[in-house]
Parts: structure tokens; C-alpha cells; sequence
């Protein structure tokens, strides 16, 4: 949406194709309190309003779209929608975002933003005092731990082998935090709550004995994926992670075509750096579509 701002405000002809609603994670976000210049929000509050800018410069919104085809290699990029319609241009940007990976167990859908999280940095401030469980044994699941020590009166570290895949310094950090438990060669089996999540089921997998505990959030880190199914063979260069490979200019290896936001290889993935990329994309783009 950022991308499209810039674009029509330049008096490009833009259009977005979102196979989505628009607002991307943002509309998953209930608070949004790390977004310069605005206090307290809604991410579909922030959503909204990034639509209305985009529409007021006179860009097209597509939502609820299907990408059938896709061709990106040739001057004229293609896309087909809903395998009729098919939009020309000479340049587009891809921004489909990512998923963090989840445990795919009963109630986490149910409670994802209700209790339970995939994103320490966005969400940590609210479990000031809490009891928390972050579930899995990477880098990112052990540094997260330490960091949602910052507001959690305790962080329970949930992991299902019996060491941790993280590096050594990371996995003795964790060990010498007073406010880290482990619960080891576990998983969780289940989540329950009313409107809030109140409870965990997991289970030894040694054992195959099960246990419940009464918990205030869970975090989970067991991975993240880039939403670039569609870019398969589409000459698009992508990481051994599938997110697209793109430069500070978030050029990627195809003349014309730009990536931003979550689907990309990158250090962090919050609203502003997606907004950033967004910018850049765009305006590498218009620099591209005139020559210059
Ligand atoms: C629960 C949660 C809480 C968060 N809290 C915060 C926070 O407090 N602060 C913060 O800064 N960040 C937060 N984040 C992270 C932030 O939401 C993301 O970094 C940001 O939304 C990334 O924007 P994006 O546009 O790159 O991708 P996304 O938001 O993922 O948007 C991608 C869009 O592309 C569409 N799409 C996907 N595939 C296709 C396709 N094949 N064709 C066409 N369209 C497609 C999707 O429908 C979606 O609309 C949070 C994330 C989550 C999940």
C-alpha cells in the first residue's frame, strides 16, 4: 500500500492485486503501539487509512483477487487474475508478505492476538508481568525469550528435543536468566480460554504423559515463511527459505521487477521496514519507468 501511495501520487497509473482483503498481518494486529507518529492504534485502523491515502491518489485496489499467471521475465510484465483479466506494466513490485510457521494445534487459530503471539517485539509490552511460555530451540525462539524477560515476571522456554539448536552463547544466556524455565522434549497438544487464552495442554513426548498449565501468553518461533508460492520458476532468484533476494534498492535479479516488505530476505519484518521497502521499491520503480 505503500508502494501504491507513492506511485499514484506520482501520477503512475498503479494498481494493487491482493488476493487478500488489504492490510496484510496488520488487520491480525489488534494494537499497534511501535508506529511513529501514532500513539495507540489498530492495525486495521493503520490498514484502513494506508487504503484510503493510496485511493485518494487514484490507485486501483483489487482485493480478494486470484493470481492465475504470472510472467515477469519479458519487458511487459504479466499478470492474470482469476485466469481472465490480465494486467500489463513495465515494472512491478511483489509484496506478498509471510506467515510466521505455526504448531497447527487446536485453539491456535482460535487464540492467535488473544494470547498468543509470534512476535516478541510487537507484542512483549503487553505481557508486562505475565506468565509466558515461548515455545521452540532455535536463535530467534532463545534470543525472544530473553528479550520478553524485559516484561514477563516469568518465560517458561517450551522445546520438543532435549537440547536446543542455537548457539552456544545464546542457549547459556537462557540458562542463567533467573526468570527462564525449560520445559523440555514437550509439545503443545492444545489451547484453552474464553475470550482470552487461559490454558495449555502439552505433552512428554518421552513419556507420552500429558499436562495442563494455566498460562498468560505463548509465544511461538518454530519458523517463518514468505508467501512465494506463486514466484516458483517464475525466474524470480529466492533464498534457500523461498523469500525473494533483493538490494537496497529492493531490485531483485530481474530488470523491472521489485520486492518489499515481509516477502523478502531480511533482518526485521515490522510495519515500518515493510513501509520503507515500500518507498524505495516504488521509487526505483518510477525511476525505472521513465529512464532514469
Ligand atoms: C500477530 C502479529 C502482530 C504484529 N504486530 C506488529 C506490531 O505491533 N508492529 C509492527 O511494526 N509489526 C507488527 N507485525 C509485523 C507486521 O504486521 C508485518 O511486518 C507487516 O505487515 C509486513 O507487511 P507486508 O506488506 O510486507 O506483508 P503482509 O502484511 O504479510 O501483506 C502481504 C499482502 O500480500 C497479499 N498476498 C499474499 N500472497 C499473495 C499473492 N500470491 N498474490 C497477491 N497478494 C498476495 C496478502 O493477502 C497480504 O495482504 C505483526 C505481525 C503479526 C502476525
Amino acid at each position: 500500500m505503500t508502494a501504491g501511495i507513492y506511485l499514484a501520487r506520482s501520477k503512475a497509473k498503479a494498481v494493487i492485486l491482493d488476493t487478500g482483503t488489504l492490510g496484510g498481518q496488520m488487520v491480525l494486529t489488534y494494537e499497534v503501539a511501535n508506529y511513529p507518529g501514532v500513539l495507540q492504534t489498530t492495525g486495521y485502523q493503520i490498514a484502513s487509512t494506508m487504503k484510503k491515502q493510496a485511493k485518494t491518489f487514484g490507485c486501483d485496489i483489487k482485493s480478494n483477487v486470484q493470481i492465475t499467471d504470472l510472467d515477469l521475465k519479458g519487458d511487459a510484465k504479466k499478470v492474470t487474475v482469476n485466469g481472465q483479466v490480465v494486467y500489463t506494466a513495465p515494472a512491478i513490485i511483489l509484496a506478498t508478505g509471510g506467515r510466521s510457521r505455526m504448531l497447527n494445534v487446536p485453539g491456535e487459530k482460535e487464540f492467535k492476538g488473544k494470547g498468543i503471539s509470534y512476535c516478541a517485539t510487537c507484542d512483549g509490552d503487553f505481557f508486562q508481568d505475565k506468565e509466558i511460555i515461548v515455545v521452540g530451540g532455535g536463535n530467534s525462539a532463545l534470543e525472544e525469550a530473553v528479550a520478553l524477560t524485559n516484561y514477563a515476571s516469568k518465560v517458561t522456554i517450551l522445546h520438543e528435543f532435549d537440547h536446543f539448536q542455537a548457539f552456544e552463547h545464546a542457549v547459556e544466556e537462557v540458562k542463567a536468566n533467573p526468570k527462564i524455565d525449560f520445559i523440555m522434549e514437550s509439545h503443545i497438544t492444545g489451547f484453552y480460554g474464553d475470550d482470552q487464552l487461559k490454558k495449555v495442554k502439552y505433552k512428554n513426548l518421552k513419556t507420552g504423559e500429558e499436562f495442563e498449565k494455566e498460562i498468560d501468553g505463548v509465544f511461538i518461533f518454530i519458523g517463518y515463511e514468505a508467501n512465494t508460492e506463486m514466484l516458483k520458476d517464475k525466474g524470480v532468484a529466492l533464498n534457500r527459505w523461498n523469500e525473494i533476494e533483493a538490494n537496497e534498492k529492493m531490485e531483485t535479479n530481474l530488470k523491472g521487477v521489485y520486492a518489499a516488505g515481509d516477502c523478502r530476505a531480511k533482518q526485521f519484518r515490522q510495519i515500518t521496514t515493510a513501509v520503507s521497502d515500500g518507498t524505495v521499491a516504488a521509487l526505483n520503480a518510477l525511476n525505472f519507468i521513465h529512464g532514469r
